[in-house]
């Protein structure tokens, strides 16, 4: 079980290739992409059961947490209080890819809880990468099967080699390979499970999934099927408009 007092340092990140490490002893690490991401990972240490309040300055939590971290981490990259107060605790999920993480409850009065016992899991690295792994004859067929457009959208999609710094609504246009199933319910990384999304659509399905309550995941979901379903489990929204 981690405790934040236990913490030796956060700093930029060393080992990995961009982002920020959080150093335990005997140099364990975890590893986080987004600045905004280190304080609900670190609420969801101390405190395990977590809202927005805890991130709006409504309590004290926050600065509890800066107290006990004083000398260990540059100041400012914990903030006093966030605006968009869900994204550090949702995006430890859809950015992260800490699966043991997840939401309880309705927008509002929604619950982020991180159980202890789970606590070894965040040290793995490849929870970033198990999504991504696809051959690349596996991503020829997928775009020709969807003639190299994203699956929902319908923007032709890119690979990062073919953009620029300039590129206009990258995130529309930035290939990505996604998990009709994800693969913590249980989704296989073959073929037919795959499809090529546009970095925003990805995210936005990633969002969706994470407050989903379903118990499984089939194609009469929107998000696993679009050529068959148009309406989103989780939510019940028809979402036929924004499907190409
Ligand atoms: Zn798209
Ligand atoms: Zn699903």
């Amino acid at each position: 079980m981690l405790q934040i007092e236990d913490i030796i340092e956060i700093r930029k990140a060393e080992i990995y290739d961009r982002g920020y490490e959080i150093v335990f002893p005997n140099n364990k690490i975890i590893w986080l992409t987004k600045r905004r991401t280190i304080a609900g990972l670190l609420l969801l240490i101390k405190y395990e059961i977590c809202s927005e309040e805890d991130l709006v300055g409504a309590n004290g939590r926050l600065r509890e947490i800066k107290n006990i971290l004083k000398g260990k981490i540059n100041d400012s990259w914990i903030q006093d209080r966030y605006g968009d107060a869900n994204k550090p605790f949702s995006e430890l999920w859809t950015e992260e890819g800490f699966s043991s993480i997840h939401a309880e409850g309705l927008q509002g009065n929604r619950k982020y809880v991180l159980y202890k016992k789970d606590h070894d899991t965040l040290f793995n690295p490849n929870a970033k990468a198990v999504r991504t792994q696809i051959s690349n004859t596996d991503r020829i067929i997928v775009l020709n099967r969807q003639n190299g457009r994203c699956n929902f959208c319908g923007s032709i999609l890119k690979s990062s080699k073919n953009m620029s710094a300039h590129t206009f609504a990258k995130d529309r246009v930035s290939m990505e390979f996604d998990h009709r199933i994800p693969v913590d319910r249980g989704g296989k990384s073959c073929i037919d499970n795959y499809q090529a999304l546009c970095h925003y659509c990805n995210k936005c399905k990633r969002q969706m999934c994470f407050i989903c309550k379903e118990g499984q995941c089939t194609s009469s979901c929107a998000l696993v099927s679009p050529e068959t379903s148009k309406i989103i489990l989780a939510t019940g929204e028809d979402i036929s408009d924004r499907l190409k």
